[in-house]
């Protein structure tokens, strides 16, 4: 067969476009080889910051959020190839909400109270140099979320990043700072190490000039976070359970969940994780998942295959977090058509596949006999991580129940998970949702002080 030199050539340089873009990466701002230096630098940094205008950082914000959207394929493909989690046309839509809804210093509010006595303000100020740990499932669109709040708020950010993502997040921490300097800001207002270990993670979480650190991981990070001695936001793992009742409508109850549940290959914290359904409509569910959604029904033994493939051992099979359905199915030795996008079955609550947080688009479904048992199922499967939990029906009083119940950061109804994060859902997007300690969606404000400024006697003009 004659070669195609016109391939041949697009191939090579695609190839060596994708190294530029490493070597780039590797050597240019806010990345160094020590934790300490890279706080020193993100500390005068941080003096620059302080001393700004509103409108000054609002200008960096801007920035930030225009090389975004221009490199959200870049940061998708690399993030994509780099952890072999997700899939790059969610990757950039991911990219494209940080850059149109992460709130900048519009959310730095202040509260006043003003009286016989006087004026009061409470203003909001920054924290000083953050330290950010941030996870392998959402790289750098965290890096960017993380940035532009901490930013708005006045501080900057010593990332430790997930090293499965490294690279990824270093080509973040560049935009970043690339942004700042092409608009008039320092460098340094986000750095990271090029090799982040537990010790470089341990020499931030210690050093004295790191006053917060927010930390956006699993269970693991966040405890560690919070053993600290420092102040910590802890955005941990979730389980979300969908409930579905008799009173929703079906089909789109089924589209929604699928849709939620696959987005990036069901890699976010807030993705549909299980499905508890009432009996009475679960056959009609699973009827319009694999006629309409392309989702694929296995088999008992099918089940026990997968089971063993991606909790090996009792562990998560990292090799399958953020595959998708098919690649999974392959793993068996299952071969389904393209259109396969979702794993289902059906089975009880405590089910390994059904229980534990995969981030895989697996979704097992357990039958509850009426909606008080599906409220005490989903509660069961959420293991008490107040995260997120989805529910459909048309019932306000259920509804009203079931969030009172399920006490969750985030709770949707009848729509898919990511309608939360800003994308067909009202209201303003963050990769960092801080579950553990309360803080629920962070944003700007999150990362701020409140100081009280009082003014005795004057300045009331009432
Ligand atoms: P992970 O917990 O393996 O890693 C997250 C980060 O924590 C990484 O940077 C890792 O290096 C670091 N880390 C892990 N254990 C640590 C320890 N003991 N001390 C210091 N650092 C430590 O998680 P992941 O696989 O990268 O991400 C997936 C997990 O994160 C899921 O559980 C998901 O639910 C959760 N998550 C939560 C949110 C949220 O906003 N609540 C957002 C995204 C992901």
């Amino acid at each position: 067969m004659p070669i195609n030199e016109e391939l041949l050539q697009n191939i090579v340089q695609e190839v060596v476009a994708k190294l530029e873009i490493r070597k780039d990466a590797a050597t240019k701002h806010g990345v160094f080889e020590e934790m300490t230096e890279a706080i020193e630098a993100a500390k005068k940094a941080q003096q620059i910051v302080k001393r700004m205008t509103m409108d000054q950082r609002e200008k960096i914000i801007s920035a930030i959020r225009k090389k975004t959207k221009e490199q959200a394929e870049v940061m998708a493909r690399m993030g994509v190839e780099e952890t072999g989690m997700g899939n790059v046309g969610d990757k950039i839509l991911k990219h494209h909400l940080v850059a149109e809804k992460v709130p900048g210093t519009e959310d730095i509010k202040t509260e006043a109270y003003s009286g016989d006595r006087g004026l009061t303000l409470i203003e909001m100020g920054p924290f000083g140099v953050i330290g950010a740990i941030t996870p392998c499932t959402n790289p750098s669109e965290t890096v960017l979320c993380n940035t532009i709040g901490m930013l708005a708020g006045g501080n900057t950010v010593v990332f430790n990043p997930h090293p499965a993502a490294i690279q990824t997040s270093i080509y973040a921490v560049n935009l970043i700072n690339e942004a700042s300097l092409e608009a008039g800001g320092p460098d340094n207002i986000a750095v990271t190490v090029r090799k982040p270990t537990m010790d470089s993670s341990n020499v931030m979480m210690k050093h004295p000039d790191i006053p917060l650190i927010a930390a956006t991981g699993g269970p693991g990070v966040v405890t560690a976070v919070l053993s600290s001695g420092k102040r910590g936001i802890g955005a941990g793992a979730g389980n979300p359970p969908a409930l579905v009742d008799e009173t929703a409508d079906i089909a789109k109850a089924a589209r929604d969940i699928v849709n939620g549940c696959t987005f990036d290959n069901n890699l976010p914290c807030i993705a549909e994780k299980e499905v508890v359904a009432v009996s009475e409509i679960t056959d009609e569910l699973l009827h319009y998942m694999q006629t309409e959604q392309g989702c694929y029904q296995i088999s008992q033994e099918e089940q026990q295959k997968l089971t063993e493939l991606v909790l090996k051992g009792g562990r998560l099979n990292r090799k399958c977090v953020g595959r998708d359905a098919k690649t999974l199915l392959e793993m068996i030795g299952v071969s389904v058509p393209d259109g396969i996008r979702c794993i289902i079955f059906e089975g009880p609550k405590e089910h390994p596949l059904i229980a534990e947080e995969l981030m895989m688009p697996i979704l097992g479904i357990v039958r509850a006999k009426d909606f008080e048992d599906a409220v005490e199922q989903a509660l069961w499967l959420e293991h008490g991580n107040r995260h997120s939990a989805h529910i459909h029906s048309k019932n306000v009083d259920r509804i009203t129940h079931y969030a009172r119940m399920l006490d969750t950061a985030i709770l949707v109804k009848n729509g898919p998970s990511y309608a939360a994060l800003g994308f067909g859902g009202e209201g303003f997007c963050t990769f960092t949702i801080a579950s553990r300690t309360g803080e629920g969606l962070t944003s700007a404000s999150t990362f701020t002080k409140r100081r009280k400024c009082v003014m005795s006697e004057s300045l009331c003009i009432r």
